[in-house]
C-alpha cells in the first residue's frame, strides 16, 4: 500500500470526512484490520481564509507548498489538497515536490463522462464557482455543460460554507436553502449537480434528493484509495 499525504485543515470539519472515507475504504478493498497509511498536514484555515479574501493567492499556495514539501519528506507517495477551492494554486503546490497529485476536478470529472452525463450545475465557494481554474478542467478537459446559481444565489451558497459548514453548523434553513438551489439547477436542464465545496456533504445528500449530487469529498477519497492500491 502507498502512503497517502493529505493538505488538509481547509477546513477540518471536512478533512475528518476524508480520514474516515480513506480509511473506510481501504478497509473495504483490503479487509480484516487493514488502514490506511497517511499523513496529514493540517493548516490553521484562518490563515486560508484571510489569504483568499484578500487575493493573496499566491502566499497560500505557498503555504501549502510548503506543506506538500513536509508531506514527501514524511514518506508520502501521493498527495491530496483536501479543497476544491485550493485547487487554484494546484500547479504551485505540484511545482514544489515530486509527489504526484489527484486533483479533485479531474477525478471528479472522469467520472461524470463515465457515468454519461452532460450538464452539471456546480455548487461551491464563490471562488469555485465563479472563476476558470476549476470550470475550465470540467469544460474544457471533460467536455461538460457547467452551470452555476444565479449571483444571490452564488453568495449565499459561499456564506453558508464560510459561516456555517466550516465551523460546525449544519442548519436546517440553510439545508432547505440549498436543496432549491439544486432543484433550480435541475430546471435548467442539469442532469447532475457537484457538490463542489468538500463540507457541502455535512448538509445534503442523496437522501435529500431525487437528483444525483457528486460528492467531491467522496470521489477525492475513493480515487486516492485507488491509487493507493495500485501496483
Ligand atoms: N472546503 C471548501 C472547498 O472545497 C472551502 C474551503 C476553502 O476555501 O478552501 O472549496
Amino acid at each position: 500500500m502507498k502512503t497517502v499525504g493529505l493538505i488538509g485543515g481547509m477546513s477540518w470539519e471536512s478533512t475528518a470526512t476524508y480520514y474516515r472515507l480513506i480509511n473506510q475504504g481501504i478497509r473495504n478493498r483490503c479487509g480484516g484490520l487493514h488502514s490506511a497509511k497517511m499523513l496529514l498536514y493540517s493548516v490553521d484555515f484562518a490563515e486560508i481564509e484571510e489569504l483568499q479574501s484578500s487575493g493573496r493567492w499566491h502566499e497560500a499556495g505557498q503555504l501549502l507548498a510548503e506543506a506538500a514539501v513536509r508531506l514527501e519528506k514524511g514518506g508520502a507517495d501521493l498527495m491530496l489538497i483536501c479543497t476544491n477551492t485550493m485547487h487554484k494554486v494546484a500547479d504551485q503546490v505540484v511545482a514544489a515536490v515530486t509527489l504526484p497529485l489527484i486533483h479533485i476536478a479531474e477525478a471528479t470529472g472522469e467520472k461524470i463522462v463515465r457515468d454519461g452525463i452532460k450538464a452539471v450545475g456546480l455548487l461551491g465557494t464563490r471562488f469555485t464557482m465563479e472563476e476558470k481554474f476549476y470550470r475550465s478542467v470540467l469544460e474544457d478537459r471533460f467536455g461538460l455543460r457547467v452551470v452555476v446559481p444565479p449571483a444571490e444565489d452564488r453568495r449565499l451558497v459561499d456564506e453558508v460554507i464560510f459561516d456555517e459548514l466550516c465551523r460546525g453548523v449544519i442548519a436546517d434553513e440553510s439545508r432547505k436553502e440549498y436543496l432549491r438551489i439544486v432543484e433550480s439547477l435541475a430546471a435548467q436542464g442539469c442532469g447532475a449537480v457537484i457538490l463542489g465545496c468538500t463540507e457541502i456533504a455535512l448538509l445534503i445528500g442523496a437522501r435529500d434528493t431525487d437528483l444525483k449530487l457528486y460528492d467531491t469529498t467522496e470521489i477525492h477519497a475513493q480515487q486516492a484509495v485507488t491509487m493507493m492500491l495500485e501496483q
